[in-house]
């Protein structure tokens, strides 16, 4: 699919490396580029951001990117321009904390990635004129976490767009809405793949908590889950960890906007551990993470394929380790079988 882009952009995709399309890049990236709007659905660090950025690129439109935070703006600038080296098109960036002479003129680029306060405010100022053909939006379940979906509406709403790409991790109820709304025939695009050969599994034998708490520690490299068997351990991992760790956590019995509050510094990176019970990670599959931790051993094979298919990002093997004591080898041994049969 590549083979038939321009050569400005194989040139480029030659120069970043990317020899052939990520599952989401080859189903989206052709009606996107043919010109139909579409709302995808691929986990994070499936290249999500080059599945928009090629059509935007190659049709050479003028497009509007939002994203729910800076630092994502900053990295779907990177990515455009990466890719659109050759294309000779200019890119703007427009976020808080840039002074306003300086955002005039990056709003008269040809294509523009900002987050949606920022926008809304220079619009408001009468700087920024919203005349953009395409308009993406990033991460549009962040947005919702955020309550910026109001103000995403309201940016599209006077953004002229004709061509509507919508990219999210996971799809909600609100996400398909909103796209909707803009886009009555966009093509809803699902993209799940379960890669468990990128997660290298471990197991190791611990005696008791306090080794447990050692090789937890030990093990944590990049950003982690670490899942425990009861709501009433979690606190305690957490505070064991935190001495080593910025650590957040989640539990059932903790209220909802607590639990939000919570997972939302993990996904902002403001903690790089996440102590959490099976139930309350089911909504957490947006996550990218480097390891998963089973603290406590699984208590079933089921629960260990939910809990690792969280590790791991696009070219970066995920690391999934498992704890666990004397009593658990059986278990253990039938999860090993399944997850790594050669391992038999
Ligand atoms: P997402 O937005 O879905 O979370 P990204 O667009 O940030 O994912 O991409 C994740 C990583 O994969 C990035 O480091 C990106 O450079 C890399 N990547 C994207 N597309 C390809 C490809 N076709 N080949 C190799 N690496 C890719
Ligand atoms: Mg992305």
């Amino acid at each position: 699919m590549f083979e038939n882009l321009s050569e400005e952009l194989k040139r480029a995709l030659r120069e970043v490396g990317y020899e052939r399309p990520t599952k989401v890049q080859e189903v989206a990236i052709p009606p996107f580029l043919s010109g139909e709007s579409v709302v995808v659905q691929a986990k994070t660090g499936s290249g999500k951001t080059a599945s928009f950025m090629i059509p935007i690129l190659e049709r050479g439109e003028r497009a509007l990117i939002l994203t729910p935070t800076r630092e994502l703006a900053s990295q779907v600038l990177t990515e455009g321009k990466r890719l659109g080296k050759y294309k000779g098109k200019t890119f703007g960036l427009i976020i808080g904390g840039v002074g306003y002479e300086r955002q005039e003129r990056e709003a008269r680029s040809d294509i523009v990635v900002c987050t949606p306060g920022r926008i809304l405010d220079l619009w408001g100022k009468g700087i920024l004129d919203l005349n953009f053909p395409v308009a993406v939006v990033d991460e549009v379940d962040r947005m919702f976490d955020m309550g910026f979906l109001d103000d995403v509406r309201m940016i599209l709403s006077h953004a002229h767009a004709r061509l509507f790409g919508f990219f999210s991790a996971t799809v909600p109820r609100e996400v398909e809405e909103l796209a909707y709304q803009f886009a009555p025939n966009a093509r809803l695009l699902k993209v799940d793949e379960y890669k468990p050969v990128e997660i290298e599994h471990k197991f190791l034998l611990v005696r008791g908590w306090m080794e447990k708490v050692e090789k937890t520690k030990e093990l944590i490299e990049g950003k982690a889950i670490v899942f425990v068997n009861t709501k009433a351990k979690v606190e305690e991992v957490a505070e064991e960890l935190s001495d080593e760790f910025k650590v957040s956590y989640i539990h059932g019995d903790l209220p909802q906007s607590a639990r939000n509050r919570n997972l939302m510094k993990f996904r902002r990176n403001e903690a790089e551990v996440l102590v959490a019970t099976d139930v309350v990670a089911r909504g957490i599959d947006v996550i990218d993470v480097d390891e998963v931790v089973n603290f406590d051993t699984p208590r079933d094979v089921e629960t260990y394929i939910h809990r690792v298919g969280r590790a791991g990002r696009m070219g970066r093997k995920g690391l999934a380790v498992t704890l666990y004591t004397r009593k658990e080898e059986q278990l253990v041994r039938r999860i090993r079988t399944l997850v790594t049969p050669q391992l038999t």
